[in-house]
Parts: C-alpha cells; sequence; structure tokens
C-alpha cells in the first residue's frame, strides 16, 4: 500500500504534493488472494463468505498487529463484531500503525474502557421508536432500520448497541409493522432506510420493500444509506442498479471517511449509480488519526466530486461507549471546515454537524462568519479574515448606505 505521507527520501511532502497524493485513484488490488479466480473476487457474496472475523485470521494476514488490537479483536464479539471484507482488507497498510483505514475497522482494546458521559445509544433513537426498527424522531421523515447486519463494522459505529447483535440487543424489525405506522401517519413524506446495511439484501427482498413504501401515496421521497459502496462495491451490480431506477426520487447516502477507501472500484461502483439517475450524498465522521487534517478532508471532499458523490454531512464522532480513543474535538472539526469554505468549491462543503447527545438531533455547526448583527448593519467575516459590513434596517430594508470592505477589522 502507498504511503501517501511520506515523500521519496521519508520526509512528509508539502501540503500541495500531499493533496495531490491522496487523491490519487488506485485499486484494492488483490494482497494476500492473488489467485483467486476474478469471477469470485468481484462477487460480492464470495466476498461476504471470506470476510475476516477472528483475531487469529487477522494476526495471520496481518502479522504486524499489535498486542492491542490483537487484543481488541479477541473481545471484539462481546462488543460489536469484527468483519472485514478481502477488498477493504487490501487498503490497510499492516506497515503503518495509524494507517486511517486500519483504524476504521481493526478492534483496540480502547474500546472496552467506557468514560461516564459516553452512551450505548448515544443520539436516543430507541426513546423516539414507535415500533420496533422505526425511528420518528423528525416532523416529516422517518428512519426504517432494515437490518442489522454490515458488509464489515465501524469501529466508531453509533449503532452499535444493534449492528452485529454481539451485544444480544433485541432486533426483531417487522416490517409489516413499520410500512403500518408509515401509512397511518400522512406527515412522513421522507423515508431512509438504513440499518445495519440496507443493501445487505437480497435484490428481491429490496424491491419489496421500496415498492410497499412507493405505494404509499404521501411518501414523496426514498433514501438509503449504505457503506457497502465503500466497504464492498462488488454489490453495486447493474442488476442492482435497473432495480433501484425504478423507484425515483430515490438519494442513497454513501459513507467514507478517507481518499484511500475510494478507489477505482468505489469510483466504477458509485458511477453505476449515478447513471442509474441515482443522486449521491457522502457522510464521514470525524475521527482522530483517520480525516482530522484539513489536506486529508480537502483530499476526500474534492475526489468524491470526480466520483459524482457530494459530500452531504461531516459528523462530530457521537459519544459512543468506548469511542475516545477515535473521537476528535469540535475545534479541530471548526478548524477543518474554515480551511474548506472558501478554499474549495461550495459543492465540496458537507454541513458539520453535531448529532444532539440524547436525541436532539442534527445541529450545524460552523465557523462564525456572522460578527455582528444590529440595527443599521450586518457584521460579516470571508474566508480570508476580510469584514464587510452588509446595511440593513431591522425590516430588511436598506438603509441608504453604501456596502463597504472594513479596512481595519480590529477596530470594530
Ligand atoms: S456500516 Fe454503518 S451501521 Fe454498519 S458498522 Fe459502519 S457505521 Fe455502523
Amino acid at each position: 500500500m502507498k504511503d501517501d505521507k511520506s515523500s521519496a527520501n521519508g520526509e512528509e511532502p508539502p501540503s500541495g504534493q500531499r493533496l495531490q497524493l491522496l487523491k490519487e485513484f488506485h485499486s484494492a488490488g488483490r494482497g494476500y488472494w492473488h489467485d483467486v479466480l476474478d469471477a469470485d473476487w468481484n462477487d460480492w457474496r464470495w466476498q461476504l463468505k471470506h470476510r475476516i472475523t477472528t483475531a487469529e485470521q487477522l494476526q495471520r494476514l496481518m502479522p504486524t498487529l499489535t498486542p492491542e488490537e490483537f487484543a481488541g479483536a479477541k473481545l471484539a464479539n462481546t462488543k460489536l463484531a469484527l468483519a472485514i471484507t478481502p477488498y477493504f482488507f487490501n487498503l490497510i497498510d499492516p506497515a503503518d500503525e495509524n494507517c486511517p483505514v486500519r483504524l476504521q475497522v481493526i478492534p483496540k482494546l480502547a474500546e472496552t474502557q467506557t468514560a461516564p458521559w459516553e452512551m450505548s445509544d448515544p443520539c436516543g433513537e430507541d426513546s423516539h421508536s414507535p415500533v420496533p426498527g422505526l425511528v420518528h424522531r423528525y416532523p416529516d421523515r422517518v428512519l426504517f432500520l432494515v437490518t442489522d447486519r454490515c458488509a464489515a463494522y465501524c469501529r466508531y459505529c453509533t449503532r452499535s448497541r444493534l449492528v452485529s447483535n454481539a451485544t444480544g440487543y433485541d432486533f426483531h424489525p417487522e416490517f409489516d409493522k413499520q410500512i403500518e405506522y408509515i401509512a397511518q401517519h400522512s406527515e412522513i413524506r421522507d423515508v431512509l432506510l438504513s440499518g445495519g446495511d440496507p443493501l445487505l439484501l437480497s435484490d428481491d427482498k429490496l424491491e419489496n420493500l421500496l415498492s410497499r413504501l412507493r405505494a404509499i401515496p404521501h411518501v414523496e421521497f426514498l433514501r438509503i444509506g449504505s457503506r457497502i459502496p465503500t466497504f464492498l462495491p462488488q454489490r453495486i451490480t447493474p442488476e442492482l442498479c435497473a432495480m433501484l431506477k425504478k423507484f425515483h426520487p430515490l438519494f442513497v447516502s454513501i459513507h467514507s471517511n478517507h481518499p484511500r477507501e475510494l478507489t477505482t472500484e468505489v469510483r466504477d461502483a458509485v458511477g453505476r449509480l449515478a447513471d442509474a439517475g441515482i443522486p449521491l450524498g457522502n457522510q464521514s465522521v470525524l475521527l482522530k488519526h483517520v480525516n482530522d487534517d484539513p489536506v486529508v478532508m480537502k483530499a476526500l471532499v474534492q475526489k468524491l466530486l470526480m466520483c459524482r458523490v457530494k459530500p452531504y454531512y461531516l459528523y462530530q464522532c457521537d459519544l459512543i461507549s468506548g469511542s475516545a480513543h477515535l473521537r476528535a474535538s469540535v475545534s479541530t472539526g471548526l478548524e477543518i471546515m474554515e480551511q474548506l469554505r472558501g478554499h474549495t468549491t461550495g459543492y465540496a462543503v458537507p454541513q458539520y454537524v453535531i448529532d444532539a447527545p440524547g436525541g436532539g438531533g442534527k445541529v450545524p455547526i460552523n465557523p462564525e462568519y456572522v460578527l455582528c448583527r444590529n440595527a443599521g448593519r450586518v457584521l460579516i467575516r470571508n474566508y480570508e479574515g476580510k469584514v464587510f459590513e452588509y446595511p440593513e434596517a431591522p425590516d430588511g430594508t436598506p438603509t441608504g448606505k453604501p456596502p463597504k470592505e472594513i479596512a481595519e477589522p480590529q477596530l470594530v
């Protein structure tokens, strides 16, 4: 795996060069599985069947596994199962303990340490669940949990209480009850399928579910949230895309956190979804040593646009139990947003949000651009730090004063 941080002489390249290196597209390659038939390697069911799921397998494939990781992998199945597709495993740099891909999927012993303010359900989903597997927190939309299984498991997962069923959570969603609730609530115009990963369902099962939702007259809009395009791009088959395009308007939100995850395989897979007319967004989680760096984040968002995916949300990592070692600070997140807004294409800038602990929903977090607002003027700051006055009476009518740049903002 190419080290995107070091140059030929071992020194970190300048940020412009580093950005370009991070934005290069590479294939994940075959690695350990070099003699597997193409037909098998490209078959999503083969990838699922050959996932790495035990500490011993991990150690055999990656002798550089640290004691902290081995111990974490041993304990993982009591908290959140260990599973990594062979495809995604090939993106890990075995020589780098802080490899940004490795940190996301290989458990560490630190996961077993829970701080007093951490929670098993940090977004308060269970308390907003009128029927099992349905979360109705916002007025006009619902979250429909279709499965508790994923192609691989993210060590910072907000729903680790239920996904993989390692903790014995009682997850038995009944599609009939969920659909009945949606049909009875005419205010629900938007249904987001999530989980676990909805694209793990077979094409037939997913088509059946989408047909039943489409048949509800007040459901205007369907969404699927999925990490499959990055964990298992082989799943994005032409047949799946042909089926999904029957249910427009249908949006898909993918999940990627580091530019290395955007391989040629992922670019092709999301290209198939885009060709099926599906608008694509990306959700990232701000993670320590993964993407808490403005250059890495800029490379990620620019590379997403090259894949026809709009960066949608950047989440502050939820206060999920055992995630402190992966959580970056809010001030780091704000600094990254400051380095994106104005410095790159507006389409590339995601909305940074904190999902308010306990169930308050997503709250947008932005650097301060409005410095002062009072009767007669609004003072604003641009991405270069220049200050401008926008004249405005309290009711919004012009005041007659011309707009101006404040030459000496420190005197304002
Ligand atoms: S794919 Fe999503 S639901 Fe599954 S483990 Fe990762 S964050 Fe959690």
